[in-house]
């Protein structure tokens, strides 16, 4: 018996090590064996010896494969996280990372740069994106880079040991899945996708080795059973957004006394996705004539432009004389409060603007897609009765200043079809749902890493 506690100290000791804890803190003894508490390098506390019996749930990790290319995966990302924290607690410890920009080389580790280039020339991402569709391509070309990558890969998995990892990345689920089969820990770490795209999405989503994919729609189901994953692993449940937009309750009036906008003026919030892309000036434009009435030269409707990680298109946007109330906004962190102080949006067709707007209750003006991934948003919001699709800013300014004057009704129609749309509570059942798997693999009070390698010596 006393030998088997030992034992179980032992195990645990090299548990908090293989978690990141390191070392033991000074201060009191926790009077059990003499240990004290210790400190994640973040400065959280582990579990205490106390809380850390034979056979219970030691804190286990999340690795959240992402990158900046657009705001969207990242969005997903941090909604995963947020929802672990509110349901788990400090059961799971969350990384979100862009393995390859901190491991890899050329061309992995510049994925944001590439893409930016790609969608402006929206000609050149067409081409990408439809050429390497097929799966002898895509599988071809990740296969190399798994192979000229495996140890900085490898590396970086190693770095957060994940007892889980989750993919927000159509380019994240070939390679580290392959590295993981070499170090022969794809039985021991679970893997699974979760769609960041609403319907047409790529087909590197699509890999049979995952032990869960999650669909945020039945359209993208259809796709990956076509792709050879099983009915068993897929989940649709919708796309993750942040809870601070599923559970927040946001009062209108409040939030623009704290946003600072006219208490009385319906608003009309204009944006194009984290890099604010799109016809975002042209239409700022039209709406700033669009909302002034003619007869009076008074504004019956202000605007807020969130321009993201734009830069330039934020400062041409403040150089310019308005004749209506108008924000110009950069990179937003509470695009909740944004979203919920204004009566309806303008956007490129982004799954993650979209699903956000569609639970505030914003009917949706989709001005532009990126071809490939996008362009099946557009159906999804237009024939769900959520939205319009028009490229011209004129027809923009003209169906908003409409809505704002005298079509209050179509407006509140399309508003209550995309609360019909709406899916908050998605991203709470993803988490469930992959608690349960991490359940069903057993107690896993030890690391994969562990029984790989340094557990192994303890025998
Ligand atoms: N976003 C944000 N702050 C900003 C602009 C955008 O948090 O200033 C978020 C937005 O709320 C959404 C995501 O970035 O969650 C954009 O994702 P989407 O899929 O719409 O387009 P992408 O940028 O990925 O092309």
């Amino acid at each position: 018996m006393v030998k088997a506690q030992e034992f179980n100290a032992n195990r645990l000791k090299t548990v908090f090590e293989s978690i990141g804890a390191h070392g033991y803190v000074g201060g009191s003894s926790s009077g059990n064996n003499g240990m004290k508490r210790l400190t994640y390098e973040n400065g959280d506390r582990a579990p205490s010896m106390e809380m850390v019996e034979l056979g219970a749930k030691r804190t286990k990790n999340v690795l959240v494969l992402m990158s900046d290319t657009g705001g969207g995966h990242r969005a997903s990302a941090e909604a995963i996280r947020d929802a672990f924290k509110i349901e788990f607690g400090d059961q799971y410890k969350i990384f979100i990372k862009d393995v390859w920009k901190e491991y890899a080389g050329w061309p992995l580790n510049d994925m944001e740069n590439q893409y930016k280039f790609m969608v402006k020339h929206v000609q050149l991402w067409n081409v990408a994106f439809h050429s390497t569709s097929p799966r002898w391509i895509h599988n071809a070309y990740l296969a190399a880079f798994a192979a000229f990558y495996t140890k900085e890969v490898e590396a970086g998995l190693m770095e957060y040991k994940p007892d889980i990892i989750i993919s927000v990345h159509p380019l994240m689920q070939h390679i580290p899945l392959w590295v993981l089969k070499w170090q022969g820990l794809d039985k021991k770490v679970i893997f699974v996708t979760v769609i960041t795209d609403l319907n047409t999405c790529h087909r590197t989503w699509f890999h049979p080795g995952v032990d869960r994919c999650y669909c945020p729609s039945e359209e993208v189901a259809q796709r990956a059973l076509l792709d050879d994953l099983d009915k068993s692993q897929l989940r649709v449940f919708g796309l993750p957004i942040r809870p601070s937009f599923a559970r927040a309750v946001l009062n209108k009036d409040e939030l623009r006394a704290e946003l600072e906008m006219d208490p009385n003026l319906p608003t009309v919030l204009l944006m194009g996705g984290g890099e604010g892309m799109g016809p975002v000036k042209k239409t700022a434009k039209a709406l700033g004539e669009a909302l002034v009435d003619k007869e009076t030269g008074k504004a019956f409707g202000q605007m807020v432009i969130i321009c993201g990680r734009n830069k330039s298109l934020a400062s041409s946007l403040q150089s310019l004389e308005w004749k209506i109330p108008v924000k110009v906004r950069g990179f937003e962190k509470q695009m909740q409060k944004w979203m919920g102080a204004c009566d309806c949006i303008i956007t490129k067709a982004g799954p993650g603007t979209i699903a956000e707007a569609l639970i505030r209750g914003l009917p949706l003006i989709l001005n532009d897609y990126i071809p490939g991934q996008e362009k099946g948003n557009v159906p999804y919001v237009v024939n769900n009765g959520a939205g319009v699709f028009t490229r011209s800013s004129r027809e923009t300014a003209r169906i908003v200043a409409r809505w704002f004057s005298c079509n209050a009704d179509e407006h509140k129609r399309m508003a209550e079809h995309a609360l019909k749309l709406a899916q908050p509570e998605a991203v709470f059942d993803i988490v469930r749902d992959i608690h349960e798997l991490a359940r069903q693999r057993g107690p896993l009070i030890d690391s994969p890493y562990i029984l790989t390698s340094s557990f192994s010596s303890l025998l």
